[in-house]
């Protein structure tokens, strides 16, 4: 049934117009925010006995790898065989949950992900669209704030009360989320022999991080933060919080090299030598090159589904430009359609901004404060102005840049 203006929420009395979404019944009407206090109401009263979002995944619900692949096609370029990976994985993931109910003996094990790759490559970028996708609670951690129990820092178990965070505390929705841990590579242990002296900031991490990976109930401060004795505890169990973790691993192609029996440059091994590429040795990464760097083989062995990120290249860093759903270029449009601007960009306006991106070897991630640095005044004067129509051109994107000392730093 549609709506009329007039129509409120026989609940809160909100007409249309001050509410989210105003949904239609036989006899009246409710708005989206009452549709979802009532069902917070419901979940507190009823718990796990309702087939509320905690309880969505059916395998009918979740899309196919396929369907995941296309969806992360319209937000990420490039990087193929990380989505593949991760479509995959994502999908088994939510099968395994499925599963658990039966009783055949074949247990479908956990598929937490480690995806290697140069930073700015689109490791975060991935990780979020496809929690994007799927609805479920999904938090970014960065490995380098963690410590040993006992040292200066957070605790691991910090992660989860991230994710309760994000939850609003229905532990129910946070035990089946998504964590992506960033910077793996920086808690490797420095060498690869076991250290004798303590290593605060690597091998003790890694057994911390281990426990939540291979999943366990744990004792979850609401607060993050530290453990304090006075303090209440959330029980969570991690067995269906998926772990995506994240690094550049900076170096790794030397191990990869070794391994390979061949040198970066690629002339050792006569064998080898044709098929392998050496421009691009990540891509024949194996889990004992991660050991090799420093991981230990129980947290490897945690993740098991291992894939890496391409570095971006010139034509990659142009599309990222304008291709995704939500580009930088489309963003930049709309904040002018806005203000009733026609926005446009001249080709070599935007290949001149990927050039400064190459120059200033800050990747994808400089793409952004390149293009702020370009449209800055235009923003600023624009909306006050009688222009109907905004040209960025190669030589107005030059001028911006050479004004802003900033970046050139
Ligand atoms: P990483 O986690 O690998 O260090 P991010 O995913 O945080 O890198 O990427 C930084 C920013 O660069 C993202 O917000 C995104 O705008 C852009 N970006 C990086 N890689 C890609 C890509 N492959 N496709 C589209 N945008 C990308």
């Amino acid at each position: 049934m549609a709506t009329y203006k007039t129509d409120k929420c026989s609940f809160c009395g909100r007409p249309e117009k001050e509410v989210p979404l105003l949904l239609a019944g036989i006899n009246g009407f409710i708005c989206s925010d009452c549709a979802m206090q009532a069902y917070r109401i419901v979940q507190d009263n009823l718990g796990g006995k309702t087939s509320g979002p905690s309880n969505i995944f059916g395998l009918n619900d979740i899309p196919k790898p396929k369907q995941i692949k296309e969806y992360l096609d319209q937000y990420v370029i490039g990087q193929d065989d990380a989505k593949r990976y991760l479509a995959v994985s994502v999908y088994n993931h939510y099968k395994r949950l499925g599963q658990q109910k039966q009783n055949d003996g074949v247990e479908i094990e956990k598929s937490n992900v480690i995806m290697v790759g140069s930073t700015g490559t689109g490791k975060t970028l991935l990780a979020r669209t496809i929690a994007n996708l799927l609805e479920v609670p999904f938090t970014i951690v960065d490995a380098t704030v963690f410590t040993e129990a006992g040292y200066v820092g957070e605790d691991v178990e910090s992660i989860l009360s991230r994710l309760l965070q994000v939850a609003n505390y229905d532990v129910k929705a946070a035990e089946r989320g998504i964590v992506f841990i960033d910077e793996i590579d920086k808690i490797a242990r420095k060498s690869d022999n076991p250290s004798i002296t303590r290593d605060v900031s690597g091998e003790g991490v890694q057994q911390g991080l281990l426990k939540l990976l291979e999943g366990a109930k744990v004792n979850v401060p609401p607060k993050g933060g530290r453990k304090h004795p006075d303090q209440d505890y959330i029980e969570v169990d991690t067995r269906n919080i998926l772990f995506i973790c994240g690094g550049a691993f900076d170096g790794i192609e030397k191990k990869i090299a070794q391994r390979l029996n061949t040198h970066v440059v690629g002339y050792n091994s006569v064998q080898n030598k044709q098929k392998i590429d050496s421009k691009n040795l990540m891509k024949y990464i194996v889990p004992q090159d991660l050991k090799s760097f420093g991981l230990i083989p129980e947290i490897i062995g945690r993740l098991p589904v291992l894939t890496y990120l391409n570095p971006l290249d010139r034509t990659a860093l142009r599309n990222i430009l304008t291709e995704p759903k939500n580009s930088l270029v489309k963003q930049q449009i709309k904040l002018f359609e806005m203000d009733g601007i026609k926005l446009i960009f001249e080709p070599e306006a935007l290949e001149y901004i990927v050039d400064k991106a190459v120059e200033y070897k800050l990747g994808a991630r400089g793409l952004r404060s390149i293009m702020e640095a370009v449209m800055i005044d235009a923003q600023y004067d624009a909306p006050s102005g009688k222009v109907k129509k905004f040209v960025v051109t190669e030589d107005y994107a030059r001028k911006q840049i050479e004004k802003s000392h900033r970046l050139i730093a």
